[in-house]
């Protein structure tokens, strides 16, 4: 699976009740390896934070913050006041104490030299996440937006236009700034080659699953499987975030329809809408409907269900 954030962290725990209980084509537990999308990261006050990353790792180990859907239970935020206190900037992200821990346990180690890979490995060794979660790639990349107002035309971090300004600058480019020059981090051709499918979870279209599949060699790998993927748009509307402005970004209609097509019949063989869009045809993907809401764990337990049936049939097709 490839995987961004909340979407990606809150339909794997779905998919864990489904294929966690043996449902192996071997009878075996089957194993699911997320390959998670780093183009969020940024370092602050001297510190690598991989939002993405930490958000599966702290959802599927436990320690999530469940109402927020990011960052740790029970946070406090000292570290941040007194950060503010001596004027240190910027004042907008929310860096909370107990993730500041994770996040120099990840400094630490990868000024000792560790890739992030391995780095990402060990911090699982804590939360025992339960699937084999690979970052993209080891090495930098990172999502920029270019946005236009009084201050001009820049390009600013992704998480500055998201966080700090709720993604409400218009933007006219989103660039994942060093991607054409990465590779995928060890293991992650491997896995989409040894996959019996890859799905897609609703994931941001644009800078989650986008970032990952911008990364030279993976997108080749994932169009040779039978790939699924859920859609995060419903109706005209992202359920949660704004991955409309990002879908604006890049001139693709908010609605699952346009994102199907953008990802491509070359990409995807099945597609996941909500009843809402019952009806939407997408020339060369099966295209299925039914609830897309991941309200509760049954729920979410369900959509995963239909997206691996789904899979399986199209697999069996081929
Ligand atoms: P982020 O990195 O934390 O922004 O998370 P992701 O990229 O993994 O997922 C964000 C996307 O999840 C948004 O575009 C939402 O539209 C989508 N999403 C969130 N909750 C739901 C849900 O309950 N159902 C569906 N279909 N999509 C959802
Ligand atoms: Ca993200």
């Amino acid at each position: 699976m490839l995987a961004g954030g909340i979407g990606g962290a809150r339909f794997l725990r779905g998919l864990k009740s489904v294929l966690g209980s043996g449902e192996g084509t071997d009878g075996s537990d089957p194993e699911i390896t997320v390959i998670g999308n780093t183009g969020d990261d940024i370092t602050l006050f001297g510190l690598k934070i991989c939002p993405d990353l930490d958000t599966v790792m702290y959802t599927l180990g436990g320690g999530i913050n469940e109402e927020q859907g990011w960052g740790r239970a029970e946070e406090t935020f000292s570290v941040r006041s007194e950060l503010a206190a001596y004027g240190m900037q910027p004042q907008w992200f929310g860096l909370g104490d107990r993730d500041v821990a994770t996040h120099i346990v990840r400094t630490q180690m990868l000024s000792a030299g560790y890739p992030l890979s391995a780095v990402t490995e060990a911090l699982c060794d804590r939360w025992r996440p339960g699937v084999r979660l690979i970052p993209m790639t080891d090495e930098r990349v990172e999502t920029h937006v270019v946005v236009c107002d009084d201050e001009g035309r820049r390009a600013i971090h992704f998480q500055e236009w998201w966080v700090r300004h709720r993604a409400a600058l218009p933007a006219e480019a989103i660039l994942p700034v060093g991607v054409e020059k990465a590779t995928p981090a060890p293991g992650v051709l491997e896995a989409i080659e040894a996959a019996d499918f890859v799905l897609f979870p609703p994931s941001n279209p644009v800078v989650s699953v986008g970032t990952i599949l911008a990364v030279p060699g993976i997108r080749d790998a994932v169009a040779a499987k039978t790939v699924v993927g859920v859609s995060p748009i419903i109706g005209d509307a992202p359920v949660r975030g704004m991955a409309d402005a990002c879908l604006s970004a890049i001139g693709v209609e908010t609605s699952a329809r346009a994102v199907a097509e953008h990802y491509g019949a070359e990409l995807l063989d099945g597609w996941l809408v909500d009843d809402a869009d019952a009806g939407t045809r997408v020339e060369g993907i099966d295209v299925r409907s039914r609830p897309l809401y991941m309200s509760d764990p049954a729920a979410t337990e369900a959509i995963a269900r239909a997206a691996v049936d789904l899979a399986l049939e199209l697999k069996e097709r081929a």
